[in-house]
């Protein structure tokens, strides 16, 4: 059974015990007697289902329906841990706290510090850890401007892919002189293996709330909106249970914690088109209409949502705006290098050991990643990573390039042609074939062009025939030529991201991997 069955067998186990503590965690979130309670996703995904103790800290992994008794037995009505329930490493070590686990022990958690921690469907528990102290501080001690200074100070970034400075974003949205500005988060993450924003939002909606009405507060934006894919059904039933606790605690309204200053929050609910993920495209959807990017300018910033100045950012960004404000830019600059400062949010899959969802300070290496957090490279030797996303690239050890070292941040990934995007990192083993992978993404993009701008549309089909042709023993040399051809055509005139980046898996496995192009097309293997 899943993490669910388990939960309903110790509640009957506690229940049958005389467990049951008198008050709620709802009431108090900090009672010492035994309380059960869900929480969103740990990041150990590989491990799951987990189970946490407190106030130990031990974590027990790969938990079964018929683990529970021996659990209530031992662990809490005993002082004992299960043993066979915690995490060994290769060598056989044991790790019984969570904390102490190298995939834990190695990570910076700031936008992810409470998921997994907290209740997610309880905002006395959000409240309790520090929760909404931000907006306090926000409306009552700091003028707009003062908020702005802040995050431009701290140099947070887009966590969504762009990297643009949120401060410099938040400046020219405050600037603007017309009375209706908008707040829209961008929960639209779409891209094969990444789910950071997804866990984020089941996890901790409280957080991505939070940022948004302090974004309201900075820019002087009294509308917001929370644009969610409807296959993220738990994503979208907790941020409502979460908007409706907000409206009730006075956090959410026309008079914010009497204050004088009203913010409005709405979900949209998208309907899973990947390019709904770009500003322009997300905005159309929003107002009712069919979500295809359109030509810029006008900036977002000046004529977004329903033609009025809007803040555009994604949960990862929203996520970090509270600990900036309440521990200061300062803080957030002692993590990661200049100009890329912070934490980034990394979902972890493919042939690794430890897939899951991590979170790392801006700069830490590849290496880093995928052999301490990530237990090493499953089934064969690493050869590559696909980092960003479709818009992205990948990242190697060949015959010209060993990447291993390179620092994931912005500017790093930049200098060689790849990007963070939004933080999808696909590890492979030399095993994998890099021109089925390329093929993979171009599938991937050609499904979900719009359709709107010819070089997209018609380009991206061309480019996954001459694959699908090369992979499939009928490709010539001149298919390769006709590939990066295409790439440039596409990359220089589409509309939107979407179209431009498109042919960035296939350019840079041509650079790194063009051997294999040419085994294809001469050895037809
Ligand atoms: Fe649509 Fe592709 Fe053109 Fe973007 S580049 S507008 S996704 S057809």
């Amino acid at each position: 059974g899943g993490s669910l069955d388990i939960y309903a067998r110790l509640q009957e186990l506690i229940e049958a015990n005389g467990l049951n503590c008198s008050v709620t965690l709802e009431e108090e979130p900090h009672d010492p007697s035994i309380g059960l309670k869900k929480s969103g996703c740990h990041g150990f995904c590989e491990m799951g289902p987990l189970l946490r103790i407190e106030p130990m800290g031990w974590l027990y992994i790969k938990v079964t329906v018929e683990d529970c008794e021996d659990i209530i037995e031992k662990s809490i009505l005993g002082d004992e841990v299960v043993e066979r329930l915690v995490y060994r490493d290769q060598d056989g070590n044991i790790y019984k706290e969570q904390e102490e686990i190298p995939f834990y022990r190695q990570q910076t958690r700031v936008a992810l510090e409470h998921c997994g921690q907290i209740n997610a469907e309880s905002i006395a528990e959000y409240i309790a850890e520090g929760g909404y102290s931000a907006v306090a501080k926000a409306l009552y001690d700091m003028t707009s401007e003062d908020i702005v200074n802040e995050i431009t100070e701290s140099c947070l970034r887009g966590r969504g892919g762009g990297g643009f400075p949120t401060g410099r974003k938040w400046a020219q949205v405050l600037r603007q002189e017309e009375e209706t500005k908008y707040v829209v988060c961008n929960g639209d993450e779409g891209d094969p293996g990444a789910f950071m924003d997804r866990s984020m939002m089941e996890g901790d909606p409280h957080r991505v709330i939070e940022g948004m009405i302090i974004a309201g507060i900075a820019t002087k934006a009294t509308h917001g909106y929370i644009y969610v894919r409807a296959e993220y059904p738990l994503a979208v039933s907790r941020l409502q249970t979460a908007i409706e606790q907000a409206e009730a605690y006075g956090l959410l309204g026309e008079n914010i914690l009497n204050s004088g200053f009203g913010f409005d929050l709405k979900i949209s609910q998208g309907a899973g088109a990947f390019v709904c993920g770009e500003g322009s495209a997300l905005t159309a959807s929003i107002e009712g209409n069919r979500g295809m990017p359109r030509v810029k300018p006008p900036r977002t910033v000046e004529k977004g949502l329903f033609e009025k100045p809007t803040v555009l950012n994604n949960v990862e960004t929203f996520c970090n705006v509270p600990p900036i404000i309440n521990k200061g830019a300062k803080w957030y600059q002692t993590m990661g290098p200049e100009k890329n400062h912070g934490t980034k949010a990394f979902a972890l899959t493919g042939n690794v050991q430890n897939t899951g969802l991590i979170e790392v300070p801006m700069g830490t290496t590849l290496r880093e990643v995928i052999f301490d957090i990530g237990g090493g490279v499953k089934g064969g030797d690493f050869k590559a990573v696909q980092i960003g996303g479709p818009s992205g690239g990948c990242l190697c050890i060949s015959a010209t390039e060993n990447h291993l070292d390179l620092k994931l941040d912005f500017d790093s990934l930049k200098k060689v042609g790849a990007m963070i995007g939004s933080g999808g990192l696909v590890v492979m083993n030399d095993k994998s074939c890099m021109v089925e992978v390329a093929k993979f993404f171009m599938n991937f993009t050609q499904n979900e062009s719009c359709g709107k701008c010819v070089p997209c549309r018609e380009g991206t089909k061309r480019m996954l025939e001459l694959l699908t042709d090369i992979v499939e023993g009928r490709g010539t040399l001149e298919h390769i030529d006709l590939l990066e051809e295409l790439a440039q055509t596409i990359s220089a005139t589409a509309l939107c991201g979407l179209g431009k980046t498109a042919a960035f898996p296939v350019v840079s496995t041509l650079k790194y991997f063009r051997d294999e192009y040419i085994a294809h097309v001469v050895d037809k293997k």
